[in-house]
């Protein structure tokens, strides 16, 4: 039997665009719960959702933005930015996530390579002060007209606030808005999200209306939401879990967002379950592992919890277990998927009993085919032996913005999105991911390619050469571990390199281990023998433990 599975379906895809399933829900529902920013003190009913989007959807007409334009958004969680890419369904202006963690070269490369003509931008996050920081790279984006700057008045290189942006919509008719609306189609690109690349620069995954709702809505759908759910949602906007899953598939199901803070914590992620009576919980193995382990944990009543997702890393099964029983989400559930892939391709279902529920990843969502392929031959491999997996479907992203060659890498003739990730199926179609054939690292749910960062040690005057691999890690699930072999009569110390690192790559980025080497292990032909390195490493850091953890 070949592994290949393609997820049944009873429900016909969407053929809508963003704007319009927000408004198909405004009218449904219009007095029921939307959003809720905690750590803004905002709540807002669908119409009130609806009709703010519309006055922002107005201000971007204001300003020139049309379809196809690029707007970026750079923030960690508040309701501007969902507030941004529901006026972008309407406008059509493609909606380009910039990570809150970058540093000024991270920055300046999504911005100029995707010519954002507009970047919404918070004022600071955490050590880093984006105003600042726009400053420097602003003279390089020559595309970028305008910069807003979220909750302060402009100055520096901020040109106007948010407030304005929206006040300036009142002078358009809001038919312009319709008209608008009118020239777009699902099909069309909406998002941009950039990820890094195994060889060379970040690639910018372009997905379009049809994509992203139609995987949010099939996820709210397993997850059977209606207007009674309200979805805990601590993951980052900016990435699909978040601003996909998350937001599309309230919008989709009428469930409210609650979005407990800026940025993941655990404290007021557990305060935001209880007091906001959720339903539902997402977020990656890191950000479960860390509530549990909170010393406050008990002091939460979380029985509303019914349902759930984790994903984005590979899963623990005892994480798992520990969700459904201590958290009291009975129905929760893993997903698998990648950007690129909009992003979920598999996911658990209610019904599986609990050991596929929390030791697999489940099978292929509706109207998705999974197959697992020998990655040489590209052929469909036997059940039960491990290969590529690959997903084909309405899920499958536009392609690399600007970038045909990393697309037609990417996507083969038949359609199939090649994931880079090991896994294995069974006869019923489910499937557990068992390794990576790409060289990248998943780091508490950041994903981080070592090459990127062996090309900023490579840098250094000192440094010969670098080397860049995953270790286990119980908490992050991996952590990244420099091998450096410095040039003849250097010396460095771990905390010379660490800075130089800090300048250059945002915080997740910098190996947490370093390790000073003469050369590295190689195969006879002269490659790094990686695997070899992370079997070192593991005996050297007593990291046995943590590489035995089972997961889905
Ligand atoms: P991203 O594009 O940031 O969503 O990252 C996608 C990658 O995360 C995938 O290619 C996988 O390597 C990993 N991933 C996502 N979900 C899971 C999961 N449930 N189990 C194991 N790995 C996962």
């Amino acid at each position: 039997m070949r592994s290949y599975y393609s997820g049944p379906s009873t429900t016909p895809l969407l053929g809508a665009t963003i704007g319009e399933a927000l408004r198909s829900t405004s009218e449904r529902v219009p007095d029921a719960l939307a959003l809720v920013s905690r750590h803004q003190g905002v709540r807002l009913t669908w119409r009130e959702l609806d009709q703010q989007a519309d006055e922002l959807a107005r201000g971007l007409l204001a300003s020139g933005i049309q379809k196809g334009d690029r707007v970026g958004i750079w923030s960690p969680t508040c309701v501007e930015w969902t507030l941004l890419q529901m006026a972008s369904g309407r406008v059509g202006s493609i909606l380009v996530n910039v990570n809150p963690a970058y540093r000024t070269a991270e920055l300046s490369y999504a911005l100029s390579h995707s010519a954002v003509r507009m970047l919404v931008t918070a004022p600071r996050f955490k050590s880093s002060d984006y105003l600042a920081m726009l400053s420097e790279v602003r003279p390089t984006l020559p595309a970028l007209e305008c910069v807003v700057v979220i909750g302060e008045a402009p100055g520096g290189p901020a040109d106007r606030s948010f407030e304005d942006l929206v006040a300036g919509g009142a002078a358009v008719d809001p038919q312009m808005v319709r008209d608008a609306e009118s020239l777009l189609d699902p099909d069309d690109p909406i998002n941009i999200q950039y990820t890094s690349g195994t060889t060379g620069s970040p690639k910018g995954a372009t997905l379009t209306h049809h994509n992203i709702l139609n995987n949010a809505r099939s996820i709210a759908d397993v997850l059977e939401y209606t207007d009674a759910d309200r979805v805990c949602i601590p993951v980052p906007l900016y990435h699909c879990f978040g601003m996909g899953i998350g937001s599309l598939g309230c919008v989709t199901s009428g469930a409210a967002m609650v979005y407990p803070a800026e940025s993941f914590e655990p404290e007021t992620t557990l305060d935001a379950i209880a007091e906001e009576s959720c339903t539902s919980i997402y977020g990656v193995p890191t950000m479960f592992i860390a509530m549990l382990a909170s010393p406050r944990f008990g002091d939460h009543d979380l029985r509303s919890l019914r349902t759930g997702i984790m994903a984005g890393a590979p899963c623990p099964v005892e994480i798992m277990k520990r969700v459904v029983n201590e958290m009291h989400a009975s129905e929760m559930t893993i997903a698998y998927g990648m950007t690129e892939t909009s992003p979920a391709s598999a996911m658990t279902r209610r019904w599986d009993d609990l050991e596929r529920r929390t030791s697999t990843v489940g099978t292929a969502l509706p109207h998705v085919e999974i197959k697992i392929a020998d990655p040489l031959s590209g052929g469909t491999v036997p059940t039960g032996t491990p290969g590529e997996l690959c997903a084909r479907g309405y899920l499958v992203m536009d392609g690399y913005w600007r970038n045909p060659e990393a697309t037609a890498e990417a996507i083969d003739s038949c359609g199939w999105m090649h994931t880079g990730d090991l896994a294995v199926m069974d006869g019923d179609g489910y499937v557990n991911i068992v390794g990576r054939s790409k060289d990248m690292v998943i780091r508490g749910g950041e994903n981080i390619y070592p090459r990127e960062v062996e090309e900023v040690l490579f840098q250094h005057p000192g440094v010969a050469s670098a080397q860049v691999i995953g270790v286990p890690d119980e908490r992050m699930g991996e952590e990244l571990m420099a091998w450096v072999a410095l040039d003849e009569g250097q010396t460095m110390t771990e905390e010379q390199l660490r800075g130089f690192c800090r300048d250059r790559l945002a915080h997740f980025k910098i190996p947490r281990y370093w390790k000073f080497v003469s050369d590295f292990p190689l195969t006879v032909t002269g490659k790094v023998q990686k695997f070899k390195m992370r079997e070192i490493a593991v005996a050297e850091l007593g990291l046995e433990e943590a590489a035995q953890i089972e997961t889905a």
